[in-house]
């Protein structure tokens, strides 16, 4: 692994902490395609869990804080927790469906400590693959 890819790695784990609270997630969302009276509002994706990761291309991408899984193609009566819990019938965010400040200190460290867990795995599992490849290379080298 080299040191920039090692960088990036630990820049993913800083993002998902930092979108790991709500205000965070409110923030991100600098233009958003509804207002905040309708359902499908920044306000109401930061509070599924969801920040704003849009684009020219996309402009109403999003992505969840914990489980990573990002969206587009918003309607105005879309209601973020629904399509998060039928996108990602997974995530411990959406599964809590709750707002941060309904949260017990448990749960609001479960879903923290859930961010750290995953980054943890993520990693492991990318080094498992990357010793998985040096090993075939080794291997064909020593047949040759
Ligand atoms: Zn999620």
């Amino acid at each position: 692994m080299t040191v920039k890819e090692r960088d990036d790695e630990c820049k993913e784990l800083r993002i998902q902490v930092k979108f790991g609270s709500e205000f965070n997630r409110k923030e991100s969302f600098t233009a958003w395609v509804f207002s905040d009276n309708q359902k499908c509002s920044a306000s109401k994706l930061a509070e599924a869990g969801f920040y704003f990761i849009g684009s020219k291309t996309e402009p109403d991408a999003v992505q969840c804080f914990l489980c990573g899984k990002s969206l587009d193609g918003w309607e105005e009566d879309d209601d973020p927790w629904q399509e998060h819990k039928k996108h990602s019938q997974n995530c411990k965010f959406a599964k809590l469906g709750k707002p941060e400040c309904k949260l017990t200190v448990n749960q609001f460290l479960d879903i923290q400590m859930e961010v750290v867990k995953n980054w943890i795995i993520k990693r492991y599992e990318n080094q498992k693959m990357e010793l998985v490849i040096k090993q075939k290379m080794l291997s064909k080298l020593c047949k040759s």
